[in-house]
């Protein structure tokens, strides 16, 4: 669908959830208090969601936010969650919600860059900040961060929640080695969004490739190389079989954040506890993700040591370069869309903090004290 139809849709959302909100709040005045007032209504919610049916960590945690939302309200909220597919494409997530069709979706925010150019800082930006440092720039402090997404999201009539991270991912499964620079030109990978846009300027090609289809194209040749998730995700699509070489690090993807995005109009329709509840579930999400990634990360990375894979890392000398080239690729993002500029000075100034703190600390524990 064109951005404009789109717009031209979701402005049409805007208005009904306007005058649906006004309603509501002249009968809010009333002197019952709104816990009360609507404390035995049942709300059945429907959530779509960009990721296949119980897709390992990415499926499932929606799954848990399902259950863990029905037991916190006492089945008060109740959501059925649909993977890719189901009720909708996954590309169609974001729009599906927008417009209503369902008042839930789960996925990340990268995937709508066609519509909101800043939406790739709420989940991964090439040699952007870890886990860690974007939960902090989001909730910590004066929620910088969480307050910039509300505001991209706001013309889509829809509100972003928390709903994990991946951690540092892994750099990807190789049959070339990468030992300069120049070893990137005519690299064919599979690798989207902003982190293709960087392989092609170093001089390689960004494939496109649908996850069902990356084990054949990277055993038969068809490309190079392929970066996916990390131990866990890759044993189980069985790359370690198709390539030879597993780079570290993602530096294509440092933490790359998970959302849920809800429909405004659902959203306000709740009472007050029911919101809270949603919130305080997206949390315990975001802990459990993050947590699950690396329990399964482990104990699978072990699982691929064991099966002959050899673990390089990227020389810095071509680190250096895609920084560079990365640089060129969010200057011209940020060029063409002032809210994606706005987004990324935040994201910088945080970044520009933080990472004294975390240099004195976090790399301090992994350098001098991890052993
Ligand atoms: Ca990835």
């Amino acid at each position: 669908m064109k951005r404009k139809d789109f717009l031209k849709k979701s402005a049409l959302g805007i208005t009904g959830a306007a005058l649906l909100a006004n309603t509501s709040a002249c009968k809010n005045e009333a002197a019952v208090p709104l816990v009360n007032m609507h404390s035995n209504t049942v709300f059945n919610w429907r959530m779509t969601t960009v990721w296949g049916k119980n897709f390992p960590v990415f499926g499932e945690s929606c799954n848990l936010f399902a259950e863990w939302v029905g037991k916190m309200s006492g089945g008060r909220l109740n959501i059925k969650v649909f993977g890719a597919g189901e009720l909708a494409p996954g590309l169609q997530t974001f729009y599906t919600t927008s417009v209503g069709t369902t008042e839930m979706g789960a996925g990340g925010a990268y995937y709508w860059q066609g519509i909101a150019p800043a939406a790739p800082f709420f989940t991964a930006v090439p040699f952007g900040m870890n886990a860690q440092q974007i939960l902090a720039w989001l909730i910590g402090g004066d929620r910088e961060g969480y307050e910039l997404w509300k505001e991209v999201y706001a013309p889509f009539d829809l509100i972003p929640l928390l709903a994990g991270n991946t951690g540092v991912q892994m750099g990807g499964w190789f049959n070339k080695e990468i030992n300069k620079a120049t070893d990137l030109q005519g690299l064919k990978m599979r690798i989207p969004g902003l982190a293709g846009k960087v392989i092609e300027k170093a001089g390689g090609a960004a494939i496109t490739v649908p996850g069902g289809e990356i084990y054949t194209n990277l055993e038969r040749g068809v490309i190079d190389a392929t970066e996916w998730v990390g131990p866990y995700h890759d044993y189980k699509l069985g790359l370690n079989k198709a390539a030879k070489y597993y780079y570290t690090p993602g530096w294509h993807e440092t933490g790359s954040q998970l959302e849920f995005i809800v429909n405004k109009k659902a959203h306000d329709s709740l009472p007050a506890d029911l919101q809270e509840i949603l919130f305080t579930a997206s949390l315990r999400v975001q802990a459990w993700v993050l947590a699950e990634f690396d329990a399964q990360n482990g104990a699978y990375l072990e699982k691929i040591l064991d099966s002959g894979t050899e673990v390089r890392r990227f020389p810095k000398e071509v680190l250096d370069v895609l920084r560079e080239k990365t640089d060129e690729v969010l200057a011209e993002l940020t060029e063409s869309d002032p809210m994606a500029k706005k987004v990324y000075n935040s994201y910088n100034a945080f970044r520009k903090k933080i990472n004294k703190w975390s240099e004195l600390t976090e790399k301090a524990f992994y350098n001098d004290i991890q052993k």
